[in-house]
């Protein structure tokens, strides 16, 4: 598509009335123009045009894949908020709420500048893939915006150049080849490489042209034997010459390819009116002409993943030479070029473009799903795009389901992959995989091609599998799986635990539960029910002992040191582990009794000469004191902190075993430990070493579940 540098209203609009055909429409579009016109007058685009010219060239471009009445409109007015202030309200009055809400969706998109600091160019490309999800023409209006900006780039210096053909290739390419966009993807892709590499690409051109003649030539003698064989058996058909994209030469050249070996330069394309054409012709001409070995795709029966249907072969032509013919209906040649915008020329009367565009996208485009998946589960705009660059656009391979269906994944991708690919139930049920008839483990590296076939059971999936994934989407799935596990595990650990708990102390549970109690219980702890509860207590994040005095009035202990010590704060101090306010360089220690480990309530405690000591705050060695006690917090870190606990087990039962290897589930490190045999019972003291509070709760809820444990409990000397 040419830049029409003295392009007019009048001859848009007879390009659009070859297939608009409803005055109505047309008298829209003709007010769009209008209204554009009157609000861009006076401006100048940088090439010194007419600013007009601009949206005139996207919607001319627009019209190539025969959009329709409203997208021709919104592309019209495409500039007249940002560029001059005009407000949605005015044009949703003056042409309702679909165009200006299309006209909303690229003013939105645009307003970012792409080059900036990384942020905004984030926030943009998080904003066109999201966009997809709202009304998939605002980004097909974007795409044709960026090829004319591309056209006029000229006059922009080649820093800003290459910039805006580096997004472009990033971002928008891939977008307009996965929704079937083929002939802007060709535009975009051609004007990227001529302003990156400008010596590749006309050192191409002008390789292109020197053989031009020749080439032409051998195509049309080979398009007429083809012609003739077809006519012979009766097969209604059109055959055209077609020439390479520039762009997948440029390609071909760069994975190592000498120009003299692109045999494929040869090219012709042959149309019928069925699919059972197709195939018929196939099969005459590979009668006639012999087909290389392997060049053969059949991509109707399985069709790419952005629905492009056709047959693929490569045939020795008549003079010896290699040619690459594709087989393909009207109607496929309609979906091969204009992909997800081919609806526009199918329109029937009263249907509605935009819901089928939306519901093919969701019905028929992977890459769509895996976007929306992802901009579900990802909150971080930096690694949503990320994510979608190096999972969903960038080098991407294509394997079989057993079926023949085919499945768009990353590079490296291995059977588990594929398998919550599919759906998350076979994700969540693979324990095997066989592909091309070879058993192989789950962390096999998929190839182009492969025939995959997931053996399930109903297992469940294994933690292992994240070690080796390599999309976010299995990632996620594999994490939502144990997590709803674990949910379900603490709420049952939960409510257990606080049964033992009214068990020791003897309170009735009709008593606890009665309705008023239940009430005053969840208000006071702050939960919304009691499940919520139970699985707070069974994840460690609160202790029974909480949940049973929650409605006790008196003020604990806690809290009266707390008043004491009131709220003066002023310049913080901390060595690394805990913050006090006050005095400059003083030494912070934790104190040896208590044990205090982060999560804890803690208090600080001015020591003559040995600075500050830390406890807890229910440490019975601070209650007594006063005046020097000082405000204290923990500070964010990983370190791991001692603190004691005490184990009382049955006399004749050896818990040592059970006690280690719940440490170890728990990820708490067991320092050291010592026994000592009562009267009736054994003491196990031992001091563990925690990342924090909620991780050693966890671990004293599990100890309590051991059999001949009796009661486990922080040490406080
Ligand atoms: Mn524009």
């Amino acid at each position: 598509m040419k830049y029409q540098k003295n392009i007019t209203f009048e001859s848009l609009k007879k390009k659009i009335s070859s297939y608009i055909t409803d005055e109505k429409e047309l008298n829209l579009i003709s007010k769009a123009y209008n209204f554009a016109s009157e609000k861009h007058f006076g401006q100048k685009r940088l090439t010194g045009d007419d600013y007009i010219i601009h949206p005139l060239n996207v919607a001319y471009i627009l019209t190539s894949i025969k959009a329709d009445a409203d997208t021709l409109s919104a592309a019209l007015i495409h500039d007249v908020m940002e560029m001059c202030g005009v407000k949605e309200s005015e044009i949703e009055r003056k042409f309702g709420k679909n165009i200006a809400s299309l006209v909303k969706g690229v003013t939105t998109i645009n307003k970012l500048n792409f080059s900036g600091d990384s942020e905004a160019v984030i926030n943009n490309q998080r904003k066109i893939l999201v966009g997809l999800s709202e009304d998939v023409r605002v980004i097909i209006i974007k795409l044709a915006d960026r090829l004319n900006n591309l056209q006029t780039m000229y006059v922009l210096s080649p820093e800003k150049q290459k910039e805006t053909a580096k997004e472009t290739l990033d971002i928008l390419v891939p977008i307009a080849s996965r929704l079937g966009i083929n002939s802007i993807k060709q535009d975009l892709e051609e004007f990227c490489l001529r302003y990156l590499k400008p010596d590749e690409y006309y050192d191409i051109v002008e390789k292109l042209n020197a053989t031009k003649a020749e080439r032409d030539e051998a195509v049309r003698r080979m398009i007429d034997a083809v012609d003739e064989i077809l006519n012979k058996y009766g097969i209604k058909h059109e055959t055209k010459g077609r020439s390479k994209s520039i762009y997948s030469i440029y390609k071909k050249l760069d994975k190592g390819k000498r120009f003299s070996d692109i045999y494929d330069l040869l090219a012709l394309r042959i149309y019928v009116d069925t699919e059972q054409e197709c195939y018929q012709a196939l099969g005459i001409i590979h009668s006639k002409f012999k087909p290389k070995p392997k060049r053969f795709k059949d991509y109707i029966a399985m069709p790419k993943t952005n629905m492009y249907q056709s047959l693929h072969t490569t045939v020795f032509g008549i003079d010896g030479q290699l040619y690459e013919i594709q087989i393909r209906t009207y109607d496929m040649d309609k979906v091969a070029e204009y992909g997800i915008a081919s609806h526009w020329s199918y329109k029937e009367k009263g249907s509605n473009v935009k819901a089928a565009m939306q519901n093919d996208m969701e019905k028929q485009l992977q890459f769509f799903r895996t976007i929306m998946d992802l901009k579900n589960t990802e909150e971080d705009p930096e690694e949503f795009v990320k994510t979608v660059k190096e999972e969903v656009f960038q080098n991407t391979i294509y394997v079989f389901t057993p079926m023949g269906d085919v499945i768009e994944l990353p590079k490296g991708a291995t059977p588990v992959d594929f398998a919550y690919k599919v759906h998350s139930n076979v994700g969540d049920r693979t324990s095997g995989a066989i592909v091309n008839s070879n058993m192989v483990p789950l962390d096999y590296e998929l190839h182009n091609e492969d025939i995959v076939k997931i053996i399930t059971n109903n297992k469940g999936p294994s933690r292992e599998w994240l070690k080796f994934v390599k999309t976010t989407q299995a990632k996620n799935k594999i994490k939502a799986y144990f997590n709803r596990v674990n949910k379900e595990e603490n709420l049952k650990k939960g409510e257990e635990a606080l049964v033992r708990e009214l068990k020791k102390r003897k309170i009735p549970s009709a008593e606890f539960f009665d309705e008023d109690n239940s009430k005053k219980i969840l208000s006071e702890l702050k939960f919304n029910s009691f499940e919520e509860l139970y699985i707070a207590l069974g994840s460690g994040k609160i202790l029974p002992e909480t949940v049973v005095t929650a409605n006790k009035k008196e003020p604990s202990r806690e809290e009266r040191v707390l008043e004491k010590i009131g709220g003066h704060e002023s310049k913080k101090i901390s060595n690394g582990l805990v913050s006090v306010p006050g005095i400059d360089e003083i030494k912070v220690n934790l104190a040896m009794c208590c044990c205090p480990i982060p999560g804890d309530k803690i208090i600080g405690y001015i020591t003559k000469g040995y600075g500050i000591t830390i406890h807890r705050i229910e440490c019975p060695n601070v209650a007594s004191l006063d005046e020097r006690l000082i405000k204290a917090e923990w500070n964010q870190t990983n370190e791991k902190v001692p603190t004691n606990i005490l184990i009382k087990s049955n006399l004749e039962s050896n818990v040592i075993i059970d006690v280690v290897s719940r440490a170890n589930n728990n990820e708490v490190t067991v320092n050291s430990f010592s026994n000592h045999k009562m009267r009736d019972s054994n003491t196990l003291e031992m001091t563990v070493l925690v990342k924090d509070r909620e991780q050693l709760n966890k671990f004293i809820t599990s100890l309590e579940m051991v059999n001949n444990i009796i009661s486990v409990e922080r040490e406080i000397k």
